[in-house]
């Protein structure tokens, strides 16, 4: 069901030509759907992903930051794929019409728009509990892609940026007393609410990389999807695992780097004859890329420790790692 008073002037006033504009729509923002001129020879890779209050953000989130956020989880799908971003839908659910807020949230969807040239297209605003659902759409120019069930024994297991961040961020913002935070928990609470979608990685490593994912719901939990389509096990070095200096700061520990979510890093697999590659492409991407790890034959996902000692993990990640360091 639409907002009521005017779907039309809300989508004019908020989204008609709100992003970086593209060769190739014939049709955009308005219509019943949006008509795309569908290239030759690459192809057409989508995704879409629902973000609902209290669920997948906390309630209290600035709106600017979910306008980023929201866009920046479906960008990071394509980034999983190695594609290029080009068009994005989306949907605004909302108790009521609230301009302010939808200046905010529509100012954080647009930056990071523009900053990959993305075009919005279409999409839908209905009355309720407050959720945001976006769908992308882009171009892979290769015919594999990358995807989760290529990654063989002997392939080393890489991931980018930091782990844990934003699983830390979410208890420090939560666990506030003030109306912000500052210094290193404002830095991982930045890593919450604004993901950077490693999408010139995902491009790069087309070709390179055997399998890839990006780290939704926990390294741990998404690499294990990974091995399950690949039919392998793998095992990681914990104290491999990168953390950034104000997770180390702030109490972050390895329960968060191994489990917690929404860091939206990518995790690849990369077979030992291209790994000489990773360090040429993290100078030039500006990227930090680290091996943390195995691909095995043995299915499972093992971890060892700094001793050598090596145990199974739950991909699901219980308390019982907390403490190993
Ligand atoms: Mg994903």
């Amino acid at each position: 069901m639409p907002i009521g008073g005017g779907e039309a002037a809300l989508i004019r006033r908020y989204f008609h030509a709100l992003t970086a504009q593209r060769d190739g729509v014939e049709l955009g923002v308005g219509d019943d759907a949006a008509l795309l001129d569908a290239d030759t020879g690459d192809r057409l890779a989508a995704c879409c992903d629902t973000l609902v209050a209290d669920v997948h953000f906390p309630a209290d989130i600035p709106p600017e930051a979910l306008g980023h956020r929201v866009l920046a989880v479906n960008l990071s799908d394509l980034a999983a794929v190695g594609a290029r971003p080009a068009w994005t839908l989306l949907s605004v659910t909302l108790p009521e019409k609230d301009p302010a807020w939808l200046e905010r949230f529509s100012e954080g969807f647009k930056t990071l728009a523009d900053r990959y040239g993305v075009a919005l297209v279409g999409g839908d605003t209905t009355h309720g509990p407050v959720a945001v659902s976006v769908t992308a759409l882009g171009w892979v120019s290769d015919s594999m892609g990358l995807r989760r069930s290529g990654a063989r024994p002997g392939d080393g297991i890489w991931v980018t940026g930091t782990l844990g961040d934003a699983a830390r961020g979410l208890e420090l913002w939560q666990g506030r007393t003030g109306e912000t935070v500052s210094g290193d928990p404002a830095y991982l609470v930045g890593r919450l609410f604004r993901p950077e979608p490693r999408l010139a990685v995902g491009q790069a490593l087309l070709g390179t990389a055997t399998a890839a994912i990006d780290i939704s719901d926990g390294l741990a939990a998404d690499l294990a999807r990974v091995l399950e389509e690949s039919g392998v096990g793998a095992t990681l070095s914990l104290p491999a695992l990168p953390r950034s200096p104000a997770f180390m700061a702030e109490g972050g520990t390895l329960r968060h780097a191994l489990h917690g979510g929404d860091d939206y890093e990518l995790c690849l697999t990369v077979p030992p004859s291209r790994e000489a590659e990773m360090a040429r492409l993290s100078e030039r991407l500006v990227t930090p890329l680290t091996r943390i790890g195995t691909v095995e034959e043995t299915p499972g996902l093992r971890g060892e420790d700094a001793d050598g000692a090596v145990s199974a993990l739950d991909p699901e990640g219980y308390d019982h790692f907390a403490e190993r360091a």
